[in-house]
């Protein structure tokens, strides 16, 4: 078993200990055959929860919106028109749908993300063992009613096994069309316990005591809401009542990583660190409800993320990071936790923004023959050398 001690969780230094890829227990000894690695006082956080990406699309340039749109047909209208006229635009399109998965996974593993939302088709590959930040599953979706009609819409939601999250675009503009797909979900019968409305822009007071009362709830991603509509939800009372998770929508229109995210997040609503961390660990986990993550708990999954002591989650960047676990294995880190818990064979030196880091050498392989990259991560040494 591995022991990480010296870690501090939840305000307490203790003791985590993992078997394989759950957590067996938090406050015990290490026992005499454990692996044992100090972390000396780093905080150890559950592996963090992006509520909403679309994995191939972050390999694009943040497109700069020509004026503030009212609601979100718009913005596709004009997205359409560019991508006939601009060439950038059309060449990444044209990166194979592989290789811009892959690069959606990297985009959320360097920022501590371990498990992801993706809002479209579950492609095979996002099942893929390899695959390197876990994709929810069990999820039932629709893009909006804009795009796919109310019958469509009807049907995914009915589709949707019982006990897993059913989640939608909607309410994403400023206007009052975006304002009544609300009504026309609730008349729909489709704003139930499962639903997860991503965006909520326009929501009134009405609407919000409305999606309190039907016990639904909210994927925020402020930073996409701001660069299209120059506003972003009101969830003050829909964060009191742990209603909301935390998104980054993809790179076209919002942040870099999730970690920017809970910075652009925290510039909206005053939220105590503890209760921001919740958007993107336990609060997310039980909206899209997956149980066993975003917890440091035994029986949880190890899923881990380790950041340098006392500091909150809002000032952590891509290279603070210390280490991030997955199922049990690390796959990314500084140099001196990751060679003590594998070979050094086991891992590739690389730089993120800058900085020396390791990551694991299997996916530096992979990410070194693709025909677009990651801004910020460069891939400069040897296989096998990480320190
Ligand atoms: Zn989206």
């Amino acid at each position: 078993m591995l022991a990480l001690t010296g870690c501090e969780v939840g305000g307490e230094r203790t003791t985590v200990r993992i078997a394989g890829s759950r957590i067996v227990s938090v406050g015990e000894r290490p026992e005499v055959q454990d692996q044992v690695l100090d972390l000396a006082g780093d905080r150890l956080l559950p592996g963090l929860i992006n509520a909403h990406d679309h994995l191939p699309l972050n390999h694009l340039p943040r497109l700069e919106p020509a004026r503030r749109y009212r609601n979100v047909r718009e913005w596709i209208d004009e997205l359409d028109a560019q991508r006939r006229v601009e060439g950038p635009l059309e060449a990444a399109v044209a990166v194979p749908l592989g290789e811009r998965l892959l690069l959606g996974g990297v985009k959320n593993l360097l920022s501590g993300v371990t498990t992801v939302a993706h809002h479209d088709p579950l492609y095979p590959e996002l099942c893929d063992p390899g695959y390197p930040v876990r994709v929810v599953t069990r999820y039932g979706w629709a893009h909006s009613l804009d795009i796919e009609g109310e019958a469509k819409v009807r049907e995914s939601h009915r589709r949707t096994p019982a006990g897993w999250p059913w989640i939608i675009h909607a309410a994403e503009g400023v206007d009052e069309a975006a304002r009544d797909e609300f009504r026309r979900l609730d008349r729909l019968g489709c704003l139930q316990s499962d639903t997860l409305l991503v965006h909520g822009v326009a929501l009134g007071p009405q609407e919000r005591h409305r999606l309190i009362a039907a016990s639904a709830a909210l994927i925020w991603c402020p930073s996409s809401n701001l660069h299209l509509f120059g506003v972003t939800a009101d969830v003050v009372e829909l964060v009191r009542t742990g209603r909301v998770a935390l998104g980054t929508d993809s790179r076209l229109t919002g942040s870099s990583d999730l970690l920017d995210e809970l910075r652009a997040a925290a510039g909206q609503v005053a939220m105590t660190p503890g209760a921001l961390e919740s958007l993107v660990t336990r609060d997310a986990a039980r909206l899209l409800r997956l149980p066993d993550c975003g917890s440091v708990a035994p029986r949880a999954r190890a899923d881990l993320l380790v950041v340098p002591a006392g500091m909150p989650l809002q000032r952590v960047r891509r290279r603070d990071i210390r280490l991030v676990i997955l199922d049990g294995v690390a796959l990314y880190g500084d140099p001196d936790l990751a060679c003590a818990l594998g070979p050094s064979e086991r891992w590739t030196e690389v730089r993120v923004d800058g900085r020396v880091k390791a990551l694991e050498a299997s996916l530096a392989e992979r990410l070194r023959h693709l025909s677009a990259g990651e801004p910020g991560l460069e891939l400069t040494a040897v296989a096998g050398r990480a320190a």
